[in-house]
């Protein structure tokens, strides 16, 4: 039940603070506050909240130095929310670890959102999918034939398309850098580019959306990298 998430809110900013947790609390969630990165550590391990949203501009250490302390021992899901809006900050803080990212000023209701996603990763922590088959639309995987279907025909998918798919929708809601990507298939230390990317991205798309100027299911987020479809 959603009345069981606990929130670990950092943030130095006080009016934030307060319209944040107020906002967390009507919807239902437990909050609590962290004004520095060092309290934002020991908060983390004092409570083990479920789900952290970060400010990465803190008064005493870096936003990205308290994602890398809290990674060493927990996976829990980390939304940074920051005024910060040069990709190369948004890109280090998902490379280090972040799950996802918003920039200040932002909706509750896309706050909310990013929120929903980060408490089904926890969910598949705990309680795995059922990894036989994923379905979106007209889109559907079959994990166990390894075989992709749109509108009920299978379509030839190469290897690597079909493990960048499977990447995607294994991480649906939640942007993966071109790191990330990259690392996930190609593997660390090989032969692997943005460019590459792209290439096998645009053919990927060109099988399974039906306008891929206007894609259903692979978002791009332009400068970080991609995002399947969460619904
Ligand atoms: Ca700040």
């Amino acid at each position: 039940m959603e009345d069981s998430i606990t929130i670990l809110v950092v943030e130095d900013d006080k009016y934030i603070i307060s319209f944040i947790t107020m906002f967390l609390k009507d919807e239902g969630y437990k909050a609590i506050v962290a004004e520095t990165g060092k309290e934002a550590i020991a908060l983390f391990y004092a409570n083990n909240p479920d789900v952290t949203l970060l400010d990465l501009g803190l008064p005493d250490i870096d936003g990205m130095e308290v994602i890398r302390q809290i990674r060493e021992r927990s996976n829990a899901p980390i939304i940074v929310v920051s005024a910060r809006e040069k990709e190369n900050d948004i890109i280090n803080a998902l490379d280090c670890g972040a799950d996802d990212y918003m920039t200040k000023p932002f909706y509750t209701g896309e706050l909310l959102a990013r929120i929903r996603v980060a408490q089904r990763k926890i969910n598949s922590m705990t309680n795995p999918e059922n990894l036989e088959a994923f379905t979106c639309d007209n889109l559907t995987l079959d994990y166990i034939k390894g075989l992709v279907f749109v509108d009920g025909k299978e379509v030839h998918l190469t290897p690597m398309e079909y493990k960048l798919l499977k990447l995607l929708v294994a991480n649906r809601g939640k942007v993966l850098t071109h790191n990330y990507i990259i690392n996930q298939i190609w593997g660390y230390g090989e032969v692997g580019d943005a460019k590459s990317l792209r290439v096998f991205m645009a053919s990927l798309r060109r099988k399974i959306e039906k306008d891929t100027a206007n894609p259903r299911f692979i978002l791009t987020q332009v400068g970080i990298g991609y995002r399947f479809a969460e619904k």
